[in-house]
């Protein structure tokens, strides 16, 4: 199948590599370089503009920052809308908004191309190992279209209703996710203040209710090692809990805990710039507490 690419971010570069394997790609990436160096690499035809990579393609796979990114990419005379063709299949993996995707959806439904949000869950090395999860919003119709391709990087990919459910569903789970590494970073501060050596603090954490993947995966990785690497931006975490909350409130949940975590990350974020990477929240919570969480 021939399928365009756009969007060769830390997550869409290998989640493209996988397609690239499977199907003749093209690909766009609004930095010109990234896309002549993963064609350089890969199997597959780096174009100069988003009009150009989806012209002759029956399939269509974004991953950007946000939904105002893809919705940016489709107007204009090098836009996507001017070279698709009727009955394409678009399939936007970025971790977007509903109310955006579903704007996103009617506007393509007029020119006949089918679009369903399909963001991942699963990481850097989830794309890399192709183990994703993948979480899909749209019509059954489309579901059962975008399976096969989506089976290039997922490993579950999950029907969750329709178009705006996915990015719905990603968003909630992102949303806990911060919860758990703002509550896991208070925590272990606590615990360091009060004499409790980090790494064993960690361990016994992890052998007891407590326990959450934050703890035993990305603290031990990340946090006690002082490694930070940087594979998934704080900025993108907060856009997410952002897009939880805005659900929420919409649907009169009060969500007090949700909204703390969501101050706490958004604050982070203005602290540490737009690259820091997510973990590095902790890093805030040390310096309040005058701790750090190294073994
Ligand atoms: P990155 O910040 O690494 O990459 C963003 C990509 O979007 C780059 O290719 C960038 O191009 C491009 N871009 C940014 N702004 C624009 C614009 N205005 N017009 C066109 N292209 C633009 O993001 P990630 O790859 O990490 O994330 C992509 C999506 O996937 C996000 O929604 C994120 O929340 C989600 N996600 C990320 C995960 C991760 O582990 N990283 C995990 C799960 C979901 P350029 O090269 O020019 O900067």
């Amino acid at each position: 199948m021939r399928v365009a690419f756009l969007g060769l971010g830390a997550i869409g570069t290998p989640m493209a590599a996988h397609l690239a394997r499977d199907h003749e790609l093209a690909v766009w990436n609004r930095t010109d370089e990234r896309a002549r160096a993963f064609a350089g690499h890969h199997q597959a035809r780096a174009a100069a503009t988003p009009r150009e990579a989806v012209t002759g393609a029956a399939a269509i796979v974004t991953c950007l920052p946000t939904s105002a990114e893809v919705e940016g990419l489709l107007g204009g005379p090098d836009g996507i809308l001017a070279g698709a063709a009727g009955g394409t299949l678009f399939l936007d993996c970025t971790s977007g908004d509903p109310a955006t995707s579903r704007r996103i959806a009617a506007r393509l439904a007029d020119r006949g191309i089918a679009f369903a949000d399909a963001p991942v869950s699963g990481g850097t090395n989830g794309a890399e190992a192709a183990t994703l999860t993948v979480m899909v919003g749209g019509d059954a119709a489309t579901f059962e279209r975008a399976r096969p391709l989506l089976a290039s990087f997922g490993k579950r990919i999950v029907h969750m209703g329709p178009v705006g459910a996915g990015d719905a569903m990603k968003a909630v789970n992102n949303a806990l996710l911060g919860v758990n590494i703002q509550a896991v970073g208070e925590a272990l501060a606590t615990l360091a203040r009060a004499g409790v050596e980090p790494a064993l603090a960690v361990e016994t954490l992890n052998a007891s209710s407590g326990r959450s993947f934050v703890s035993e995966a990305l603290v031990p990785e990340r946090v006690l090692t002082g490694a930070w690497p940087r594979t998934f931006r704080l900025a993108l975490l907060d856009k997410d809990v952002g897009i939880a909350l805005d659900i929420a409130h919409e649907r009169d949940v009060e969500a007090p805990v949700l909204t703390a975590a969501g101050t706490a990350l958004h604050r982070a974020r203005t602290i540490l710039g737009e690259q820091a990477d997510y973990l590095e929240a902790i890093r805030v919570i040390e310096e309040q507490a005058g701790v750090e969480l190294r073994a």
